[in-house]
């Protein structure tokens, strides 16, 4: 528990003090604020909402527009906590909050949801007006430093102001809404599971999650920069495949990564965290079984003269920067003519375009991550207005609890409910 400090504490004082700029931080400040109560939201970075002006590669899924029971299924915690939170404020209230505040939207594959401009800026932006409209006092560069507690009572912050002097400040709320600990470099340091470690709650552990997937497979270095789309991968521990999904698998200098490959890599940490074996197999040719493939390999050898080069026949069945590395996976020279080529050559050509594999050693850390997985335990927050139930007063919202989502816009509306749920709280 927080001593008070005995500095005097600022004027005029607040019925809610929001920690963190976020997106669950600033929908808990406009809504809170928009009921009547005198808002503070403290900022440690120069502006608000540095992640969600990066999200979506610079277009911000906001949302995903599916069903409720297909939405939950995304979700891979807690969905049962959020249900309320999503039921109050779900994504449909978040397209037309969006909209209303002048957003334009758009629905793509996957029922994922953009601004119409591509722009997370317009997204970042409109959360910011949302505030300021119902005179929501934000101050950044201001770190929150401690909760402020009586008995099990909240009464205030402590912070470091713009000057590096700590400071105190009152309010008989509090919501944390500090975020994960993943892209740091965007404000979300972990603050949020210290202050509330230090007032008693359990913090599930903490792991990357959508994170890149660092293989130690000797050619992976040769296919540094390369997207591949229409593709299949399977996640295999321990010798079982236990989850596959389709779309884009890129390479990249942090691992292998992509979205389908991103999906899968929450589960492929729990399992490296567990000293699993865990393999990435790829599947380069989805549409086509084994005798089709096969039946398409003899096609493709029929039309090309025997003196061309097997090189020519990998490169008519996948892109380009890949044909290397699959020649010197089989260990059959590119410059081999292809009437050389044998029976075997073509058979281990068919096993590594359906189930090439990648064994996984480690994962990018949380400096590359999406989302952080883990955080403030559910069952000690009440799921009906996100207010703990160890201290009154203190409310949680976003990415600082322990509930985290797929890829596809779930996780940033995951901050929306839980921040606007939180903001309705009465003063
Ligand atoms: C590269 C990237 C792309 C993503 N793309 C998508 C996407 O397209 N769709 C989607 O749904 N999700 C996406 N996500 C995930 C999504 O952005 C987060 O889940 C969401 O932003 C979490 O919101 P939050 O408000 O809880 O936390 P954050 O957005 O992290 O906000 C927390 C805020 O608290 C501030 N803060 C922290 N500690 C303190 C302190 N001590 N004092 C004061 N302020 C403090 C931080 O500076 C920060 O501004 C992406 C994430 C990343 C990293």
């Amino acid at each position: 528990m927080e001593e008070i400090f005995d500095n005097i504490p600022e004027q005029p004082s607040y019925d809610v003090i929001v920690i963190g700029a976020g997106a669950a931080g600033m929908m808990a400040a406009g809504t809170a604020a928009r009921n009547g109560a005198k808002v503070l939201l403290l900022e440690k970075m120069e502006k608000p909402a540095r992640k969600v002006r990066i999200t979506g590669k610079g277009r911000c899924n906001l949302t995903n527009a599916r069903g409720e029971e297909e939405f939950m299924e995304n979700i891979r915690t807690n969905y049962d906590f959020l249900r309320v939170a999503y039921s109050e404020f779900n994504n449909r209230a978040t397209m037309r909050f969006f909209e209303r505040m002048g957003v334009k939207l758009k629905t793509e594959r996957g029922d994922r949801v953009f601004p119409e401009s591509g722009k997370a800026a317009d997204i970042a932006n409109a959360l910011e007006f949302y505030c300021r409209d119902y005179d929501v006092e934000i101050r950044c560069h201001t770190r929150v430093s401690g909760i402020v507690t009586l008995g099990n009572k909240v009464l205030g912050v402590k912070y470091y102001n713009k000057r590096g002097f700590e400071r105190r400040i009152e309010a008989p709320n509090v919501i944390i809404a500090t975020g994960g600990i993943s892209y740091p470099r965007t404000g979300s340091t972990g603050d949020g599971y210290l202050f509330a470690d230090n007032l008693g709650h359990t913090i599930e552990d903490v792991r990357p999650s959508l994170t890149a997937l660092v293989t130690s497979h000797p050619q992976a270095q040769y296919i540094n920069d390369v997207l591949l789309r229409n593709t299949t991968v399977r996640l295999v521990v321990d010798g079982e495949v236990i989850g596959e999904e389709f779309g884009e698998v890129s390479f990249s200098d942090r691992g292998i990564e992509g979205a389908a490959t991103l999906r899968l890599s929450r589960d492929a940490v729990d399992a490296l965290t567990e000293e699993k074996s865990v393999k990435l197999e790829l599947d380069l040719k989805p549409a086509l079984d084994e005798e089709i493939l096969r039946a398409r390999i003899a096609r493709e050898v029929a039309e090309m003269g025997p003196e061309e080069f097997f090189a020519e026949l990998v490169r008519r069945l996948v892109p380009k920067p890949l044909v290397v590395p699959i020649c010197k996976e089989l260990d059959v020279h590119s410059r081999l003519y292809i009437s050389k080529v044998s029976d075997k050559e073509f058979e281990r050509l068919i096993k590594v375009l359906k189930r090439w594999s990648f064994p996984i050693t480690d994962y990018a850390s949380f400096d590359y991550a999406i989302v952080t997985a883990g955080g403030v335990k559910c069952s000690e927050v009440n799921e009906y207005t996100m207010e703990s139930k160890l201290i009154k007063g203190l409310y949680f919202a976003g990415e600082v609890l322990d509930i985290d989502a797929n890829t596809g816009g779930y996780n940033l509306q995951i901050a929306f409910s839980t921040g606007h749920l939180a903001g309705l709280l009465k003063k």
